[in-house]
């Protein structure tokens, strides 16, 4: 039995909502494959996966998870505003989308695009869901070995994992 149950190196297959404290959901694997994700790898939220680890297939979950577990809590001085002439010109620009930039010093961030015009580019680097409370409902629908190329990847393949 212990094949079935949540373990880092395995790729776990989850149906799962996510709400905010307001109770609006912002995500939901409803209506498609369960979402399959690398145990231990850091693939989900923090707080989510350690809430994960040990539990077998069949398994409903409620987890809490604070934002420092979460998607960070918000930084100040998140928003700059970038030249349109930054990006590339086939950039079809639209709310919400995600960039990775490239500091002065080499370091990478991401950061989402919260408005633009025909000169510039407004980008939050706190990610959308940083400072809010996430409260998962979780089922867990599949467990199994990842595969080596797996494990190489960090990510796993197939429905519902990374499309190459
Ligand atoms: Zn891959």
């Amino acid at each position: 039995m212990s094949n079935e149950q949540v373990t880092a190196g395995k790729a776990v297959g989850i149906h799962f909502t996510l709400k905010l404290c307001d109770g609006k959901v912002v995500d939901s694997s409803e209506g498609q494959d369960p979402m399959l994700y690398l145990h231990g790898q850091g693939n989900i939220v923090p707080g989510l996966e350690e809430q994960l680890d040990g539990k077998a297939i069949g398994d409903k979950i409620n987890a809490d998870v604070d934002p420092e577990q979460g998607y960070g809590i918000r930084k100040e001085a998140g928003m700059t505003e970038v030249p349109r002439t930054d990006f590339p010109d086939d950039v079809k620009f639209v709310k919400g989308m995600q960039f990775v930039f490239e500091g002065e010093g080499g370091e990478v961030a991401p950061g989402w695009v919260v408005d633009f015009t025909d000169e510039t580019v407004m980008i939050d680097l706190n990610h959308p869901l940083a400072g809010e409370h996430l409260h998962f409902e979780v089922e867990i629908c599949s467990v199994r070995d990842a595969t080596q190329e797996e494990l190489k990847h960090g990510h796993p393949h197939g429905a519902g994992g990374h499309e190459h």
